[in-house]
This record gives C-alpha cells, sequence and structure tokens, in this order.
C-alpha cells in the first residue's frame, strides 16, 4: 500500500507580498525535491478537497469561520494580523490545506493509504479556535484530528510537533480535550512567546534554547516525548511538520539538519507501528529558507513512506 500525497494548485495561489517568508515557492521546492528523489513515485498523488464548514467547525467557532470568509478581498490584500495577510486566493487555499487533512485522514483509517504527507499551505499550527496568527488562518492538523475523533470515534491520537515555534493554535484547541496528547518542541522566547507552561495536563511541551542543537533535541524526543506516548498508546498520530528549525533557515536557532528530522520521523514511525498500525498523518507547517526546506522535508517523507529510495 503506497502512502498519501496530498496538495492542490490553489496553495500556491495564496500569497502576502513578495518579501514574506511564508511564500509560495515553499510548496514547489518540497514537491520538486521529492520527485527529483524518486519519491513521488513511491507515493499516491491526491488533489486536497475543500474542507467543509461542518468540517473546520471540529476545531473552530462558526462566527470565527464567517469572519474569515467575510474578509476575504476582491483584489490586493487585507491584513489579519501583523504578519498574517489574505489575497483573492487565501481563502480557498486555506479550505484546501485544512481538506488536505480531512482526505489524509480518511484515507489512512480506511486503509487505502499507509501515511499521508500533505504539502499545503497557508500552514495551521498557529491558528486558535477563534483566531488567526503567524501566517496561519484554520488549524489544518487540528481539522484532521477532530475529524478522526469525530467522524471515526477514534479514542487517543497524539499530535507531535517539532515546528521551531510553538504550537500556540494546537494549544488553545486542544488544551481541554484529553483525547489528544500534544508533544513538542520549540526554540525558547521567539514568536508565539508561549508554551513554558503547557495550558493542559494532555501536553508535553519542551522549550530549547537557542542554539542548543541536535543533541538537545533528540534528548528532548527520547526522554520527555516517547515516554509519555508509550504510556498514552495513540490510535493515530498527526504531525505539524515544520522544518524551520534547520540550522540554515532563520526564522529559528535551534541548528537542526536533514538528519534530526530523519532520526525523529523514525521514532514516531516507531511509536505507530507499535500501538497505531502505523497510521500517520503529516501536515506541513513552517520552513522558509527554501533549500534547507525542501532537504528537510524529504528526509522527513522518505522515513514516513518508509523507502529505501
Ligand atoms: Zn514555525
Amino acid at each position: 500500500m503506497l502512502s498519501a500525497y496530498i496538495s492542490h494548485p490553489d496553495c500556491v495561489k495564496h500569497e502576502m507580498g513578495h518579501m514574506h517568508p511564508e511564500s509560495p515557492e515553499r510548496i514547489g521546492a518540497i514537491h520538486d525535491m521529492l520527485l527529483i528523489k524518486g519519491l513521488i513515485d513511491c507515493m499516491q498523488t491526491c488533489e486536497a478537497p475543500l474542507a467543509t464548514e461542518q468540517q473546520l467547525a471540529q476545531a473552530h467557532s462558526i462566527p470565527y469561520i464567517h469572519s474569515i470568509a467575510s474578509m476575504a478581498p476582491t483584489e490586493g490584500y487585507v491584513r489579519v494580523d501583523p504578519d498574517t495577510m489574505m489575497n483573492p486566493y487565501t481563502y480557498q487555499a486555506a479550505l484546501h490545506a485544512a481538506g488536505a487533512a480531512v482526505l489524509a485522514t480518511d484515507l489512512v483509517i480506511a486503509g487505502k493509504a499507509s501515511t499521508a504527507f500533505c504539502n499545503v499551505r497557508p500552514p495551521g499550527h498557529h491558528a486558535e479556535y477563534d483566531a488567526a496568527g503567524g501566517f496561519c488562518f484554520f488549524n489544518n492538523v487540528a481539522v484532521g484530528i477532530r475529524h478522526a475523533l469525530n467522524v471515526y470515534g477514534l479514542a487517543r491520537i497524539a499530535l507531535i510537533d517539532f515546528d521551531v515555534h510553538h504550537g500556540n493554535g494546537s494549544e488553545d484547541i486542544f488544551h481541554a480535550d484529553e483525547r489528544v496528547l500534544i508533544c513538542s518542541t520549540f526554540e525558547d522566547k521567539i514568536y508565539p512567546f508561549s508554551g513554558n507552561q503547557p495550558r493542559g495536563k494532555n501536553m508535553v511541551n519542551v522549550a530549547l534554547p537557542s542554539r542548543s542543537g541536535s543533541e538537545a533535541f533528540r534528548a528532548a524526543v527520547t526522554e520527555k516525548w516517547l515516554p509519555a506516548l508509550e504510556t498514552f498508546k495513540p490510535e493515530m498520530i498527526f504531525i505539524s511538520a515544520g522544518f524551520d528549525g534547520h540550522r540554515e533557515d532563520d526564522m529559528g536557532n535551534l541548528g537542526l539538519v536533514e538528519n534530526d528530522y530523519a532520526w525523529v520521523t523514525q521514532r514516531i514511525v516507531e511509536v505507530a507501528r507499535h500501538h497505531a498500525n502505523g497510521r500517520i498523518v503529516s501536515c506541513l507547517e513552517g520552513g522558509y529558507e527554501l533549500s534547507p526546506l525542501a532537504r528537510a522535508a524529504a528526509a522527513h517523507v522518505k522515513v514516513l513512506i518508509g523507502v529505501d529510495c
């Protein structure tokens, strides 16, 4: 059974100005690298559907969903927060990005795909229950997780977030939902300046000091995440896959390299095989320097799909 590769052409039409780091080129950089490495050939390619309002409402308030829809401009840009803007294509792109997580969930739970990688933007993990921010509008993984919980009746889902930034949106959505365990690492004292004090008992937050490097990252995973995951026994795992902790990415200073992303993905795959029938859905979050983004994402996907290309 092949893993799924899910994206949509509209994800490239959303843009926030030429100087904005969350650029449309991110999608093509990852796609091209997966193609060059022969990884796409080992996957089934799927087009992301639009998430429905009912699906979005599993993770966001209806008034918030309507407010994002109503803010969409017909030309130019509308600023949603200091870092986050909508152009005329943003709303459709955001619906497809969340829809990708829903389709990935459907395919993996139905046994039609072993795992899935969603190469989509806008990203999602800073989007809260009723607030956009940090380049995010809808929390894609959160929509997928609630779909798995509420439509398929799964009881325990782990969300792994290795983006360099704390996933404040995911924490906001899941802090009172003990069906979900969030394990995250992030760089301390950078945007969004949260995470040091977890908002719920169902989260393992590890703030890593600037420049702490591969060793500290791997120690956090081994000593903090893995014991919690063993106890929790997730039935499915979602990944907020942000690659902005790479040492060549100026957005953070954790100093990670491709091998770290391959290594952490292998640890996640092992937990998934042990407890979750191997079920993993991974959604792109950050990663802004195109070359290291593409290399790190390819290292991640190669392990995720279990191919020795
Ligand atoms: Zn990030």
